[in-house]
């Protein structure tokens, strides 16, 4: 199994990004170099090690990029939610709060069927709102959600609180 450090060493702080007082964790450049893409792949899938999985669930925009290459990985179908207004078909919709205002994530209806095993996979968890949002989905359809993986967990801000009592791996951990 890949170590996690190279993958911690890749991550770059932006600072005041996308507003003054956050610091941003950039993770274009482990997509940018092919052997460290691949080994956090390999690490993400391997939350899932053992158990069949159905359905890959990404999180708009960066979660799809990690989770539909899992998704291949793990011979699993890949399934979008999304900001607001960008999925075509019927969909289910939860909203949730951020620190001002609040946003809406969408699901297509038929995305997954009652039963079937889910893996929820995004780029990392902050304060867990977005991840909660998509598990309150996934729970209105019925899925059998058996982990939730991150690539980055920001741990000082509590996120895992959020998300009730699933499974959650994250590979690099902030405190
Ligand atoms: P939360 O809802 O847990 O507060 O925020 C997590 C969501 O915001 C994730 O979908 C993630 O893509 C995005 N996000 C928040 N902060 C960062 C960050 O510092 N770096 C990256 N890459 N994504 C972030």
């Amino acid at each position: 199994m890949p170590s996690p450090d190279s993958l911690r060493s890749a991550i770059r702080d932006v600072v005041d990004f996308p507003k003054p007082g956050i610091v941003f964790k950039d993770i274009t450049p482990i997509l940018g170099d092919a052997a460290l893409f691949r080994d956090a792949i390999t690490l993400l899938a391997a939350s899932a090690e053992g158990q069949k999985i159905d359905k890959v669930v990404g999180i708009d925009a960066r979660g799809f990029i990690f989770a539909s290459a899992v998704a291949d990985r793990l011979a699993a179908g890949f399934v979008p939610v999304r900001k607001k207004g960008k999925l075509p078909w019927k969909t289910c919709q939860v909203a949730y709060s951020l620190e001002y205002g609040e946003s809406v994530v969408e699901l297509h209806q038929d995305a997954v069927s009652p039963g079937e095993s889910v893996l929820l996979v995004d780029d990392l968890l902050a304060t867990g709102g977005t991840a909660g949002a998509a598990l309150e989905l996934l729970d209105q359809l019925g899925a059998n959600v058996v982990g939730v993986t991150f690539l980055i967990e920001l741990g000082f801000l509590g996120g895992r609180s959020k998300l009730g009592d699933h499974k959650i791996d994250s590979i690099l951990v902030y405190d």
